[in-house]
C-alpha cells in the first residue's frame, strides 16, 4: 500500500567529509522512480546535507522536542527542523527507547507536536528479544501503536517502521515470513482501531540489518511497504538496488 519507502537512518554516524562523499554519491545515482527516498542525518549535519542533495531526496531529523522551542538545552524544535527544511522526524526509535530512556508518553507527546508543525512522522515500533521470546511480539507492538495513534489525526503524514530489537545493528534481519507477520498484524490493528482506509493507505516499512541481499526478499512480501536502514545505508549501493540487488 502506498509507494515503497527507503529511509537511511544515519544514527550518530559520519563527518563532514563522509558525509560530503555520501550524499555526492546519491546525487549521482539513478533513484527507482516508484520509490520514495528519506535520509536522516545526525542534526549538526542536516542543513549540509538539505544544501547538496541535488534530487528527490527528502531528509529526515533523528528526534526532535517535545513542544515549542525556549529554554530547552541542547534540544532542537520542530520550528527550527522546518525553518531548515526537514520534511520528517523518526520517534519511538528502539535506540531512544531502551538506550535513552524515552517513554511511550514522551515518545506521544513528540509526535503530535511535530505533526502540529507539519513535520512527517517516521514512527518506530519493535519487541525486544526477551519480549519476543516470551510470545509478547504483538502486545508490545500494539501498546506502542497505541500511543502513536492517540497522537496522530493525519495518518497521511505517518509511516509506521517496525523494527524488531533484537535485528537492529545485528546482522540478525527478521525472516521475510517473521516480518510479514508483524506488519499484517500492525496493519489488522490499524483497521480494528483506526479505521480500514487508514489501515490499507499507511506504508509499514521493516528494520533491522536490512542490506543489498536481503531486501528484495522482504520487499516481495504483501504488508512490507519499503524498509528503514541503518548501516547500510551509509553506503549508497543500497538505494540504487533495491528492487535489484546485487
Ligand atoms: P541496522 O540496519 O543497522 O540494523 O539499523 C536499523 C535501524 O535501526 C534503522 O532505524
Amino acid at each position: 500500500s502506498g509507494k515503497f519507502f527507503v529511509g537511511g537512518n544515519w544514527k550518530c554516524n559520519g563527518t563532514k567529509d563522509s558525509i560530503s562523499k555520501l550524499v555526492s554519491e546519491l546525487n549521482a545515482a539513478t533513484l527507482e522512480t516508484d520509490v520514495d527516498v528519506v535520509v536522516a542525518p545526525p542534526f549538526i549535519y542536516i542543513d549540509q546535507v538539505k544544501n547538496s542533495l541535488t534530487g528527490r531526496i527528502e531528509v529526515s531529523a533523528q528526534n526532535v522536542w517535545i513542544g515549542k522551542g525556549g529554554a530547552y538545552t541542547g534540544e532542537i524544535s520542530a520550528e527550527q527542523l522546518v525553518d531548515i527544511g526537514v520534511q520528517w522526524v523518526i520517534l519511538g526509535h528502539s535506540e531512544r527507547r531502551h538506550i535513552i530512556g524515552e517513554d511511550d508518553e514522551f515518545i506521544g507527546k513528540k509526535a503530535a507536536y511535530a505533526l502540529s508543525q507539519n513535520v512527517k512522522l517516521i514512527a518506530c515500533i519493535g519487541e525486544l528479544l526477551e519480549e519476543r521470546e516470551a510470545g509478547k511480539t504483538f502486545d508490545v507492538c500494539f501498546k506502542q501503536m497505541k500511543a502513536f495513534a492517540d497522537s496522530i489525526s493525519n495518518w497521511a503524514d505517518v509511516v509506521i517502521a517496525y523494527e524488531p530489537v533484537w535485528a537492529i545493528g545485528t546482522g540478525k534481519v527478521a525472516t521475510p515470513e517473521q516480518a510479514q507477520e508483524v506488519h499484517a498484524a500492525v496493519r489488522d490493528w490499524l483497521k480494528t482501531n483506526v479505521s480500514p482506509e487508514v489501515a490499507s493507505s499507511t506504508r509499514i516499512i521493516y528494520g533491522g540489518s536490512v542490506n543489498a541481499a536481503n531486501c528484495a526478499e522482504l520487499a516481495k512480501k504483501e504488508d512490507i511497504d519499503g524498509f528503514l536502514v541503518g548501516g547500510a545505508s551509509l553506503k549508497w549501493l543500497l538505494f540504487v538496488a533495491l528492487k535489484t540487488p546485487l
